[in-house]
């Protein structure tokens, strides 16, 4: 299985420096296309341990699920994707054939034609967002119960949008609680995620801003969505200024939904009414490479409550007395 992708952007690859170019070689190992990355021990520990400071504020009675990096297409198709964001859809295609179709192209390849015109798309697409499989797999329960239901899902996550900045991702990670029920119960649990979130990013040792936020909507029906998105206060975002002040970046998202996977997929309650629900997403690797850029390369000198946030061993801490000062104040004294 191979995966379809459109063209990237002329400007994807500009030259111009960046403020996060400088963490590249510490965090990350090019893969040949922008915003696809192999990552780094000390990065990838990095964004473990901040996995579990968002595991330890999990709200009780919460259900745990891990989704794979393919969703079913049919599913993303009904949840509307299409009409919101079809620019950053990837989806997942194949040489399904028969046996003398695909040698055909194989062949084609061998002799330095164009083998993909023989794909055709796959029953999947790489899951934009975490939460999209949530919603039928909730559906297929039947009625909510008044005290609604809460998941914590995460997934490697696609959306074709090239950039050679650190921060914008192809492929990155994605976390998300969600919460499904009343009106009132879901929009509770986004005023706490709200405030809840704030706190970590605190004790994380970033500078941030909460802001109201819309989604980058295609096309010019999509400007009209984001405007009411925004009027409406369905969405806010957590902001780090990584690059600039002015252009900060969403690391953590709270959205409301209203009904809409409600309604899409006939989640309801008792009562047969529309369920609402609400998420909140954290971006691990958008979280990961603000950490580096906010307390530098090299772990052992980040802040002790930090550290110990993170559950750093003590023993590795380094603020003091460097093992190179140590080490001076010794030949000095020999
Ligand atoms: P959204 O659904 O757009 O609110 O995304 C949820 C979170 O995922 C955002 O707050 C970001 O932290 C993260 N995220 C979204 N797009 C990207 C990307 N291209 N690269 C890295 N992280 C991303
Ligand atoms: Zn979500």
């Amino acid at each position: 299985m191979k995966v379809a992708i459109v063209e990237a952007p002329a400007d994807a690859n500009s030259l111009t420096a960046d403020p996060l170019d400088h963490l590249a070689d510490t965090l990350f190992h090019e893969m040949g296309s922008p915003g696809v990355y192999g990552r780094t021990a000390l990065y990838e520990d990095v964004v473990e341990r901040i996995a579990a400071v968002i595991s330890r504020n999990r709200e009780p009675d919460t259900e745990v699920m891990r989704f794979p990096p393919v969703m079913n297409r049919a599913q993303l198709e009904k949840s509307g994707y299409l009409k919101s964001f079809p620019n950053l859809l990837g989806c997942v295609c194949g040489l399904h054939g028969l046996e003398s179709e695909i040698d055909a192209a194989v062949r084609r390849f061998d002799s330095g034609g164009d083998w993909t015109a023989s794909l055709s798309p796959a029953d999947l697409v790489l899951s934009p967002a975490a939460c999209y499989p949530v919603y039928p797999i909730a559906a297929s329960r039947g009625p909510v119960p008044p005290g609604g239901w809460r998941f914590d899902v995460a997934a490697d996550c696609f959306r074709r949008e090239p950039s050679r900045h650190l921060d914008r991702l192809q492929s990155f990670r994605m976390r998300e609680f969600v919460c499904i029920g009343s009106a009132d119960l879901v929009s509770g649990f986004r005023e706490r995620w709200i405030m809840r979130a704030q706190k970590i990013a605190r004790d994380l040792g970033l500078t941030f801003r909460i802001d109201h936020a819309n989604d980058p909507f295609f096309g010019r029906v999509g400007q009209m969505m984001a405007v009411s998105q925004k009027q409406l206060s369905l969405k806010f975002e957590l902001l780090v200024p990584l690059r600039s002040e002015e252009r900060p970046t969403a690391c953590m998202s709270f959205n409301y939904h209203r009904d809409h996977f409600g309604t899409t997929w006939g989640i309801v309650d008792a009562a047969s009414a529309p369920a609402h629900t609400a998420c909140v997403a954290f971006g691990m690797d958008r979280l990961a490479v603000a950490m580096f850029h906010t307390h530098g390369k090299d772990v052992d000198l980040w802040p002790i409550a930090v550290r110990d946030l993170l559950g750093f061993p003590e023993a590795d801490r380094r603020p003091t007395s460097t093992i190179e000062e140590l080490r001076c104040a010794k030949e000095v004294g020999s």
